[in-house]
Order: C-alpha cells, then sequence, then structure tokens
C-alpha cells in the first residue's frame, strides 16, 4: 500500500454522532481513510494513543486586525497563529461595509489585508451598515458566491455600524429566500445611549470607576432588542442567528421562539460562561470592557443550561483583541474603553476544561459546539467541521490528561494580559493540523503565514 502524508493512530476519534478509536490517513490536505488499522505508513506519524482526535476548533466571531477606536486590534499572523496553537484551524472574521460603499470594497480589502498573514483557513462575514437596493444586490451576489451570512448590529458601538430595524426587517426577508444568515448583534440602541449619558458623569466615574460599563448596560438593553429581532425573524421567515448570547432572559427568548418554529439559533462566549461583571470592580476592570457586557453568575449557569437544552448550539470568542496599553486610553473615562476581549488561543481548552471536565458535556456534543455546528450553519459542512473521508485534514489532537496553568506570557498570542489568566486547565491541544500541515505542536507555532485560504461558503445550511 502507497505512503500516506501523514498517520495519525489509535486516537478516539470523535465526530458529533459517535467517538471511535482509529488510524487517521492524510493525503494530500484531506482525510483519505478512517480504520481501526491503516497498514500504510506515514511519512509523518502522530501517535494519538489516549487522546482525542477531533475536527479543529471553528471559531465564527472573531476581529483580526479591526481598526476602531483610533486603534487597530491584533494582526492576522500572531493571531492565527495563536488560534492554531489553541487548537482552532477556521477563523470567520467580519468585512463591514463603510457607509456609502460597497460591500464589496470591504471585502476585497480584508481578502487582500489577511492574504499573506492567514496560518489557517479563514472566511468572512458581511457586515450591512448601509441598506439600499445596491446592498440588496450584493447581498444576493455574495449568497451565491462564497459569503452566505451577514452581519448587522443594531447598536451605536460606532454609529456608521448601526443598522435600524427596517434594515434587519429587509435583510431578514431575504435570508428566507436565498438561505442565507443574518448574524445579529443585539442592544436596544437608544435607551443603552440613554443610560450611558446617566453614568457619563465626573461623579458617577469618579464612584464606580469602569464598574459604571456593567451598570449603564442592564441585562434588558439586551433581551429587549434579542425579543424584536425574533419578532422580525418570525414575520419574514428570515434565518437569524443571535451573536454572544449574554443573558439568562435572552436565552428564555431564544428557547421559547425555537420551539414555536422560529429559524433561529444563537452563540455565545468564553467570557459569558466564565467571567462575572464584579472584575469591573477591581484595578484593573476597564480590561474586561466588551459588549455585550460580561454579566452575572446567574446568566452563566442559565447560559449553560441552554447549551446542554441546544438552545445555544454555536461557541465562539468574539476576540477582539487589545493590549493593557490599548486598553489604558480609557483615562478613567469608560465611553473610551477598545470594547473587546482576547480569547481564540484559549477557547478550546477552557471551553473543554469548563464543558467536558466541570459540567459533563459528552464529547460529541462539545465538538457539535466547538467546530461542527459552525460549519453546517455556515457553509462549511463537511469540508470542515468533521473528520470524514474526503473531509479538509483540518484536525485537533487533543490530550485530555494535560494540566495547564494559563499565563499571559506562555501564550503565542501578541497580547500582554489574558482575562482567563491563572486558571487551572485539565485538557491541552497536543497537535493542530491544516489541511495536513502540522502548524501547532504543544502550544508552539510550527505554521507558515500566508497558508491559510479564504474559504467560500454555501447557503442553506442548517444545524
Ligand atoms: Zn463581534
Amino acid at each position: 500500500m502507497k505512503d500516506l502524508d501523514l498517520i495519525i493512530r489509535n486516537g478516539q476519534v470523535v465526530n458529533p454522532d459517535r467517538v471511535v478509536t482509529a488510524d487517521v490517513g492524510i493525503q494530500d490536505g484531506r482525510i483519505v481513510k478512517i480504520s481501526a488499522d491503516i497498514l500504510a505508513r506515514g511519512a509523518e506519524e502522530i501517535d494519538a494513543r489516549s487522546m482525542y482526535v477531533m475536527p479543529g476548533g471553528i471559531d465564527p466571531h472573531v476581529h483580526f486586525h479591526l481598526r476602531d477606536y483610533g486603534t487597530i486590534t491584533e494582526d492576522w499572523d500572531s493571531a492565527t497563529a495563536a488560534a492554531a496553537c489553541g487548537g482552532v484551524t477556521t477563523v470567520i472574521d467580519f468585512a463591514f461595509q463603510e457607509k456609502g460603499h460597497s460591500l464589496k470594497e470591504s471585502i476585497e480589502e480584508r481578502i487582500e489585508d489577511a492574504r499573506d498573514k492567514v496560518s489557517i483557513d479563514y472566511s468572512l462575514h458581511a457586515g450591512i451598515t448601509d441598506w439600499n437596493q445596491a446592498t440588496r444586490e450584493e447581498m444576493r451576489y455574495y449568497t451565491a458566491n462564497g459569503i452566505p451570512s451577514f452581519k448587522m448590529l443594531t447598536v451605536p458601538l460606532d454609529a456608521e455600524w448601526m443598522a435600524d430595524d427596517a434594515a434587519v426587517f429587509s435583510v431578514l426577508e431575504e435570508t428566507e429566500e436565498s438561505g442565507a444568515v443574518l448574524l445579529l448583534h443585539a442592544e436596544s440602541a437608544s435607551v443603552l445611549d440613554l443610560l450611558i449619558e446617566r453614568y457619563h458623569t465626573p461623579a458617577m466615574m469618579k464612584k464606580h470607576g469602569a464598574y459604571c460599563h456593567p451598570l449603564s448596560r442592564p441585562p434588558y438593553t439586551e433581551y429587549e432588542a434579542i425579543q424584536r429581532a425574533i419578532i422580525w425573524a418570525r414575520a419574514t421567515g428570515g434565518r437569524l442567528c443571535i451573536a454572544h448570547l449574554s443573558t439568562a432572559e435572552g436565552a428564555d427568548s431564544i428557547s421559547r421562539a425555537r420551539k414555536d418554529g422560529v429559524d433561529l439559533w444563537a452563540e455565545t462566549c468564553p467570557h459569558y460562561l466564565l467571567l462575572t461583571d464584579d472584575l469591573f470592580k477591581g484595578k484593573d476592570g476597564h480590561y474586561y470592557a466588551t459588549t455585550p457586557q460580561i454579566r452575572k453568575h446567574s446568566d452563566s449557569l442559565r447560559l449553560l443550561e441552554a447549551i446542554k437544552a441546544d438552545t445555544i448550539q454555536i461557541l465562539s470568542t468574539d476576540s477582539c483583541t487589545y493590549t493593557t496599553d490599548q486598553k489604558n486610553i480609557w483615562s478613567g473615562d469608560f465611553t473610551m474603553i477598545p470594547y473587546g476581549l482576547p480569547g481564540v488561543e484559549t477557547f478550546i481548552p477552557t471551553m473543554f476544561t469548563f464543558l467536558v471536565h466541570q459540567h459533563n458535556l459528552s464529547l460529541e456534543r462539545f465538538v457539535s459546539l466547538v467546530s461542527t455546528n459552525a460549519a453546517r450553519l455556515y457553509g462549511l459542512y463537511p469540508r470542515k467541521g468533521a473528520i470524514l473521508e474526503g473531509s479538509d485534514a483540518d484536525i485537533l489532537v487533543l490530550d485530555p490528561a494535560k494540566k495547564v496553568t494559563i499565563d499571559c506570557k506562555k501564550l503565542v498570542t501578541d497580547c500582554d494580559w489574558s482575562p482567563y489568566q491563572g486558571m487551572k486547565l485539565t485538557g491541552y491541544p497536543y497537535a493542530t493540523i491544516s489541511r495536513g500541515k502540522i502548524v501547532a505542536r504543544e502550544g508552539r507555532f510550527t505554521g507558515e503565514y500566508g497558508w491559510g485560504r479564504f474559504l467560500k461558503r454555501k447557503p442553506g445550511g442548517e444545524i
């Protein structure tokens, strides 16, 4: 029998429907054979005895090299190297339309920006900020030509990006016909503005410091916007995914709507499961500012229940990495903090420890949440998100017994802090493989910048 490029031997191969002990053979970037005993030899071999062989992680919500707040988030090279070291083999980032410009301009600019830097495969959601007939036509074009997912925000994070209800409604109408998906950042814009102004006084900022951030963003500023979007999804028959769900009440609304048959999915992020807003009372509280904000322990518990009940199908990180210097731009004014958290490198290991070790989630459900479901919804399955013959050889070999204490100094990311500093983990990536190439080994980057390719996706994905 002909030799193969790479063989992963004796691992527990995990897919959403089963776990089997098998060898996985790889040739020319694809999985070509899965069997109990591959007789061929591999030019390279990995002994995965007592390890899990999983589809590489898919993080469908990241913001690399994003220009905002007069600064810029971590660049594609170190961010994708960090992703690879954390077991992630595909990321989906964003191309936000500039008002008065086309989707095409921002998409081409983002692809050009990423091209020589990405070390794993990636795709883009198209961000719609200017809804008009030309945008509608572009939406139809991109849905059929590789970008069938669109992002909108109902909040003036940046006034330029905000979508009003008529635009959200119209985009949902389009998704009903075309099979595209709308990924929505749902917050109540005008009430938020009002509350932020109330806390944006010298007296309030002196009294509460960075804690003004959570105080000005109570849970109803998320779940009101989620309920409103669900009403539009129900009315239009559109396909809606709620981004970075953070509240218990939002989870309840989504659960009810899904039972009623609305085409609705939801993602949440590690920081909503692992952190609480008490952090804002600490010395470096402003580091934790992100939107929606980190909430209470009771919200985290409800989100965990929602994961177990399949109300939430997708985990993502919303990585938007600013260093401590960049965060310190705030100088005591909570409205000036660059919003966002690092997380793509610690995504899989923190979630493995939390969900599988601490909360007994099955391995099958785990790979669904961190890989397969995103591949399905966003039109990458079965090329990505599965260990199947014919799929891309995007594989995470995870050592479930490996003990690691998170230390930002040892991470590969350029960021000089981690929200999870000191967290004790059980289970860490042993090797990460991108289209047959070993791009990370035991936390060290072994890949190549420019290796990653832009992925064209198909509409109509379901979970
Ligand atoms: Zn985001």
